[in-house]
């Protein structure tokens, strides 16, 4: 357990990397040694990570910046108002961003959490 990740995005992680793929379970591992460098400041969630890359192994992914889960949100009424996206450089947890595709609701990774529906389809090259 660590103590010194919020418990949204250690929630948000867990849910996001719970597929049993090579990638997801090396991530999983590196949970226990992340931390959070600094968080957006308009309260959406997104966080950038601090991780000590001498203490775990990177993920299979090679060389360059992957979105290595991704959990699009539906909520209860049927509205698909954003999605999360983790994201990995070299192998390694990255960041976490929290994504708002609706004027109407406030996304943010707290409530993100009970409308997250992981998406099976592998990790895939970061565009932009
Ligand atoms: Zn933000």
């Amino acid at each position: 357990m660590n103590q010194d990740l919020p418990a949204d995005v250690a929630d948000a992680l867990a849910t996001l990397l719970s597929a049993d793929t090579p990638v997801n379970v090396a991530l999983r591992r590196q949970v226990p040694h992340l931390g959070v460098l600094e968080r957006c400041t308009c309260g959406c969630g997104t966080a950038y990570f601090d991780l000590d890359t001498g203490k775990v192994e990177p993920a299979p992914t090679g060389p360059g910046t992957l979105v290595a889960a991704e959990a699009q949100l539906l909520t209860e009424a049927g509205e698909c108002p954003g999605e999360v996206l983790v994201f990995t450089q070299g192998g390694y947890l990255s960041w976490l961003e929290v994504c708002s595709w609706s004027d109407d609701i406030d996304v943010t990774l707290s409530v993100a959490r009970d409308w997250m529906q992981p998406r099976s389809t592998p990790e895939r090259p970061a565009s932009g």
